[in-house]
């Protein structure tokens, strides 16, 4: 299916330009003049990319992105800004866009972000978590490593989904039992360290590089294995 692009943008020149690059890559474009139509195309939802100038009549960029977020809309956004100062930029992203591209742009690099964005799109939509040879199944929540499946019950499920949404970040006990567990366990119960084990036990045990590490005095961190560790691995193996 043809991917369906909104393109935001009062220059109709070059909107128009926009469009016409897009259609000879096979996309469907629809153009938009001005932030108040450009908002209201936008929260139907139908497109896959929104392609967003921030100097608008009537509502600026900012304004859309943050209300088309606020709205739950969740189509990545590419913002086109004349401005070329990291303050606007990180004004951009923090509206809740996905990308900027500084006018003037060569049409290759607007391409190759699209692409950029939609397989982060695609990869965030599917309803597996893959981390390394990890891959966790949030429909029929089957769990493999190496296509090895691997049993887990709801609890280990529920830990490690959170593990593998959180991947490289240090995670306290509190923390841990307040997300997983929704409450708050006695500091004397090792009622998480007792489930980390099992967790271990069934995705890191035979296997390498581990994923699971103990951050000593603080908690856990789910490590995304890195070449090293993945090479480091192949050796051990072999
Ligand atoms: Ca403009």
């Amino acid at each position: 299916m043809a991917m369906r692009v909104l393109v935001i943008e009062d220059e109709q020149k070059m909107a128009d330009l926009i469009k016409r690059g897009l259609e000879e890559e096979g996309m469907e474009v629809e153009t938009v003049y001005d932030g108040e139509t450009g908002l209201e195309a936008g929260k139907d939802g139908k497109h896959d990319l929104i392609i967003l100038d921030l100097g608008l009549p009537g509502r600026d960029g900012l304004d859309i992105s943050r209300e088309l977020r606020s709205t739950g809309v969740k189509t990545p956004i590419l913002i086109l800004t004349a401005q070329d100062s990291t303050e606007m930029k990180v004004r951009g992203l923090d509206s809740g866009a996905d990308d900027y591209l500084t006018k003037p742009f060569a049409f290759a690099e607007m391409l190759a972000r699209i692409r950029a964005l939609q397989r982060r799109t695609l990869s965030e939509d599917s309803t597996k978590l893959q981390i390394g040879d990890l891959s966790l199944n949030l429909i029929n929540r089957r769990v493999n490593r190496a296509n090895v499946e691997v049993q887990l019950t709801g609890k280990e499920f529920a830990l490690l989904e959170f593990f593998m949404r959180h991947p490289d970040e240090i995670l306290s006990r509190e923390t841990l039992s307040e997300k997983v567990w929704e409450e708050t366990f006695d500091t004397l119960t090792n009622v998480i360290d007792v489930y980390i084990n099992y967790l271990r036990n069934k995705i890191d045990r035979q296997f390498e590089p581990k994923l699971i590490h103990t951050v000593r005095g603080v908690g856990y961190m789910f490590k995304t294995p890195t070449a090293d560790s993945r090479l480091l691995a192949e050796t051990k193996a072999s």
